[in-house]
């Protein structure tokens, strides 16, 4: 069988390695229209903000293809799929023949048609990522339009760096999709307090040398404008074939398109009406799909995914899950909100499940309200003791003592504790071993600590019983 994959991002290059896990002959041919090796797109946040560097991201070592016997097109777009002959045409002329077919080319930064956009830089890629710190070392001050996940982190991470930021934002409060208004309030004033000038409810008319005239006619000053103004699903090459497209390339629970030779995973694909915009669910998707076409699980089924938000500031801890935006009209709306710490705090609960959830401020809660979330399972009626973990006396609930063996520690490689639990008992002793073994922490990284208290613990267990 040949299998051909078009895009070498985190979804594309996931794929590639769990078929190869899989199966060792199939024929493997990727293209990738970047020219780095697959890295880990979610960590650009942290090159940027100098926590990781640009060597620190790589997802596969560079002589990985050959050692596994793939056939790589780095630096190569593909450019027509022709469904008849089964074939794909590279921008090189190319023409690569294939039974399956797997796009995978993600999305691109939405660049807003104002005069002067090509004076910003969009903050999508690595190339993207290193013009934007090449630019902020020369610069005296950084505009962000965008207040979204990535404007944010960018802003932070920025700001970080020295650099004075102004973050411009369309609605009305930072992060809408996912917080309500006053946590947006909130976190606007974490952020103002980090050296970022928020600034909501604005529109960016025109990109100047020295800043960005807003459409009120007055000027956020900066020399250096990076965009996040979104992300739309690249579905160019899939409506070119005929493929049905809607927001993204429609796929159904065996990420098949309406061809069954071709498929769609990561942000390139929309299933069940949704398009994904976070890791986790492209590596489920990529896991699925190459039990489908090795046939190691041929009812292997994607039912989509629950998603947890977090971000990647320094100093400005928040998770975001679910239906966050829902009253007390359709649901029971537990709140706390301390403005002067930089704390809010709210549960959504429906039918005694949690269906949504805003953690902004440090919180020992994150964990425990993750895993309610994530099994959609009863909660317990003491909601205070839920918002703050130990108030009652009793002890935290997401200790690594009391969690339970299915609790998700690692969202973005859908990793348990009975999964690291496993993986300790068969010799792994740091966060190191484990990750090699169960890929934990190797998504966005937030569940590090998680994985620390774990393996700590074990550690101290064995020393307790020995
Ligand atoms: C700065 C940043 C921070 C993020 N933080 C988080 C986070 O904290 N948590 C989280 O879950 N998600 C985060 N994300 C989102 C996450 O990175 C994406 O969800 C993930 O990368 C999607 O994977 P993908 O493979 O579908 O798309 P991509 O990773 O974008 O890969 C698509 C690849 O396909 C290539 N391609 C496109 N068209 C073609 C073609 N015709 N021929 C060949 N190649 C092609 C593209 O060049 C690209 O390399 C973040 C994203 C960014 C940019």
């Amino acid at each position: 069988m040949r299998l051909l994959v078009i895009g070498n991002g985190m979804a594309g290059a996931r794929l590639v390695g769990e078929v190869r896990a899989r199966d060792k002959d199939i024929k493997i041919t990727v293209f990738g229209a970047e020219t780095w090796q697959p890295y880990n797109r979610v960590l650009l946040s942290n090159v940027l903000a100098g926590s990781s560097g640009p060597d620190q991201v790589r997802l596969l070592d560079p002589t990985w293809y050959g050692e596994h016997d793939v056939e790589a097109f780095l630096g190569t777009r593909a450019v027509q799929i022709d469904r008849e002959t089964r074939t794909v045409i590279s921008e090189d002329g190319r023409r690569t023949p294939y039974d399956v077919l797997v796009l995978a080319t993600g999305s691109q930064a939405i660049v807003p048609p104002i005069p002067g956009v090509d004076r910003a830089v969009p903050f999508r890629t690595l190339d993207d990522c290193q013009a934007i710190l090449a630019a902020s070392r020369t610069s005296a001050r950084a505009v962000v339009i965008g207040g979204g996940l990535l404007g944010i982190e960018a802003a932070r991470g920025l700001a970080g760096r020295g650099l004075p930021v102004t973050l411009l934002h369309l609605a009305d409060h930072l992060m809408e999709r996912q917080l309500d208004a006053e946590a947006g309030l909130v976190l606007g004033e974490t952020l103002a307090g980090l050296g970022v000038e928020i600034r909501t409810g604005v529109s960016a008319a025109e990109i100047l040398p020295e800043g960005v005239r807003l459409a009120d006619g007055t000027l956020a000053e900066g020399d250096l404008v990076v965009l996040a103004c979104g992300v739309r699903p690249e579905t160019e090459l899939a409506e070119q074939a005929g493929l049905e497209v809607r927001r993204g390339v429609v796929v159904d629970d065996e990420l098949r398109t309406d061809d069954p030779a071709v498929f769609a995973i990561g942000e390139c694909a929309e299933h069940d009406g949704v398009v994904y915009g976070l890791v986790a669910p492209a590596w489920e998707q990529a896991s699925v799909v190459a039990d489908v076409i090795t046939g190691a699980a041929k009812d292997a089924r994607y039912r989509g995914s629950r998603l947890v938000t977090r971000l990647k500031a320094k100093s400005v801890e928040l998770a975001a899950m679910g239906e966050t935006h829902l009253t007390e009209e359709h649901a029971e709306v537990v709140r706390f909100s301390h403005r002067a710490k930089g704390t809010y705090r709210k549960l959504v609960i429906r039918d005694g499940r949690l269906v949504g959830a805003i953690l902004l401020g440090e919180s020992a809660a994150v964990g425990t309200l993750t895993q309610l979330f994530d099994r959609g399972g009863p909660l317990p009626g003491d909601r205070a003791g839920l918002l703050f973990p130990g108030l009652s006396g009793a002890p935290v609930a997401d200790s690594p003592v009391r969690m339970p063996d299915s609790a998700k520690v690692c969202q973005c490689n859908n990793v348990t504790k009975g999964q690291i639990r496993a993986c300790w008992e068969s010799g792994a002793r740091d966060v190191t071993a484990v990750a090699a073994a169960t890929r934990a922490t190797t998504g966005c990284g937030t569940c590090r600590d998680a994985v620390e208290g774990i393996v700590g613990w074990l550690c101290e267990q064995e020393g307790v019983s020995a």
